[in-house]
């Protein structure tokens, strides 16, 4: 079959590989049918997660069930289905508590970048490097779905792929960012980061009634593209300071109920040791949150979607403290929310693929992580075609 093989940092290429097996009764292969490049992605693209040994990418994929496991009873071949991008067993402490990126047994050894353990048990993903479990991801035309009684959800006949693609992870990502607010109605929302994550929060934002969206980013055609998809304000970051004091204008003064952070950790990508594959995360940019920390109002939420690496540690705490603001953070909780999601999408109340700019084959895939890296040819989000 044909894949996305990362080799090393800037270097996925489309090969010939073999074919996914199933190698346990709750697996199923999908044929996948559509796939898209995340954000999170690009950390293993610029080597901000280390990986040794190819793999193959993508956590954001759907498709048509090819073959299934003794133990999967409620699919079958033939059925559509979009897959969460947590790997998840469904019947473990953190499963059954509604965490499954902490599921405890879909990544057994969970190693740090220098090869440390950091944790003693942590989540899988797919495509996502050995450190979250090891297994191929699904910008592939086949891929192994491990624990597949509990992962896929069948998709409606009259839903496009394109439709639901998202519901496997920006979509409940930039939702979760802002169901971490509790809104009432009539808040005001700051998101920071108008990528693909941070327009889902900006429409999940709108389900949840807020009265002002305001959206900040560097580049100035993704704010295009947000406003006139959802009408949101706003700003163009040039400077932190003058986008704190814009937000406080914008606010009576008080700042943004819900600040999100859709951009995540810069770090110096000069700082990159190619040999071990790590990046040295000492030095790198949390402006993006020191900014969240201080547009948000006293007792407001700051939601981090965005990316930080595991042993960077030189947040300063005071203002956390000082206006009693509550952070949330991590690896969205998928398969909690992707029914309600899937409802919302299936009812027409938001429309999920209108931000996507590039629709490429699999074997253009080299490109599209260029493109998609570099922000080219006002590129937001890209989908790969398998078959094309
Ligand atoms: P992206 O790279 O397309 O978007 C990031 C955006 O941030 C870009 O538009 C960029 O221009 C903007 N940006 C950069 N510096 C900025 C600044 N100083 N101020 C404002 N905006 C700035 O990626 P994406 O797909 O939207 O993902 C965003 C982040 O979310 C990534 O770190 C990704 O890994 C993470 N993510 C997390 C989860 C999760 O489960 N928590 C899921 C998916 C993605
Ligand atoms: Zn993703
Ligand atoms: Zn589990």
């Amino acid at each position: 079959m044909k894949a996305a093989v990362f080799h090393a940092p800037g270097n996925i290429t489309c090969d010939t590989i073999d074919d996914p097996v199933i190698q346990d009764a709750s697996d199923i292969i999908l044929k996948v049918t559509s796939t898209a490049i995340c954000g999170s992605d690009l950390h293993m693209y610029s080597g901000g997660i280390p990986q040794l040994r190819p793999m193959v990418m993508g956590h954001e994929f759907m498709g048509i069930v090819q073959e299934t496991g003794q133990n999967i009873n409620h699919l079958k071949v033939g059925d559509r289905v979009v897959v969460p991008f947590p790997i998840a067993c469904g019947g473990c402490y953190f499963c059954q508590h509604n965490l499954p990126t902490a599921c405890e047994h879909s990544n057994p050894e969970h190693y740090g970048p220098e090869g440390g353990l950091i944790t003693e048990k942590g989540g899988a993903l797919f495509g996502y490097s050995d450190l979250y479990g090891g297994y191929n991801g699904g910008q592939a035309q086949y891929v192994r779905v491990p624990y597949a009684h509990f992962g896929p959800r069948k998709v409606a006949d009259g839903l496009t792929d394109e439709q639901v693609l998202f519901l496997t992870d920006i979509f409940p990502t930039g939702y979760t960012g802002v169901m971490w607010g509790e809104l009432k109605g009539g808040e005001t929302v700051a998101v920071f980061g108008a990528g693909p994550v941070g327009s889902m929060s900006v429409k999940s934002a709108i389900l949840h009634n807020a009265k002002k969206v305001i959206v900040i980013d560097t580049l100035q055609y993704r704010l295009d593209q947000i406003k006139r998809l959802t009408g949101c304000e706003t700003i163009l970051w040039e400077d932190a300071k003058e986008v704190i004091e814009q937000i406080r204008e914008l606010t009576g003064g008080r700042g943004a109920d819900l600040c999100i952070d859709a951009v995540g950790f810069e770090p110096d990508r000069s700082l990159l040791d190619k040999a071990k594959a790590v990046m040295n995360f000492e030095k790198g940019s949390i402006k993006v949150l020191e900014a969240c920390m201080s547009a948000v109002r006293r007792g407001g939420t700051v939601s981090i979607l965005g990316v930080y690496p595991t042993n960077y540690d030189n947040f300063k705490l005071g203002q956390v403290f000082d206006k009693g603001i509550t952070l949330k953070s991590g690896q969205c909780n998928v398969h909690p929310i992707i029914d309600m999601l899937m409802d919302h999408v299936q009812s027409g109340r938001v429309q999920l693929d209108d931000i996507i700019t590039h629709r490429l084959s699999l074997e253009d895939v080299s490109a599209g992580y260029e493109i998609f890296d570099k922000k080219q040819d006002g590129c937001v989000k890209v989908v790969l075609d398998p078959w094309k």
